[in-house]
């Protein structure tokens, strides 16, 4: 089941995320967002493990939508899985958030050393 889930969210080849204009993935995320006091863009839509996905393209693949705002505002590689968006913790503790300033790129080896450090790893959030 994990790796079945882990596979549609992440598939190998993300060729399709070059179709897609980076105004218009935005759009789409805006449609499904609201946003709090702290400033976090709470995705409103399907949500995965707490993260926000979304499909960008009937039966296409889905995106994390943290992913997609790293992508944007931050030059985040989407195709490669090392290459990891995380929650800025201080900030926000919202995994559904995608404001690009509660977001930061991280090796998958600093996101582990950082999840231990911070005693955050796999610890249960609300969702909303
Ligand atoms: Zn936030």
């Amino acid at each position: 089941m994990e790796s079945h889930e882990r596979r549609g969210l992440m598939p190998r080849k993300v060729r399709h995320i070059s179709l897609f204009d980076k105004e218009s993935v935005l759009k789409r995320l805006w449609e499904s967002t609201i946003q709090n006091e702290r400033g976090c863009r709470l995705w409103t839509g399907a949500i995965s493990n707490g993260f926000g996905v979304v499909r960008l393209k009937r039966f296409g693949p889905k995106f994390y939508v943290h992913r997609l705002s790293a992508y944007i505002y931050h030059g985040l590689n989407i195709d490669n899985r090392q290459e990891q968006a995380n929650h800025r913790d201080e900030l926000c503790e919202n995994r559904n958030c995608w404001a690009p300033e509660h977001l930061k790129i991280g090796s998958h080896l600093s996101n582990i050393q950082d999840a231990v450090l911070n005693k955050t790893h796999f610890t249960p959030k609300a969702k909303r």
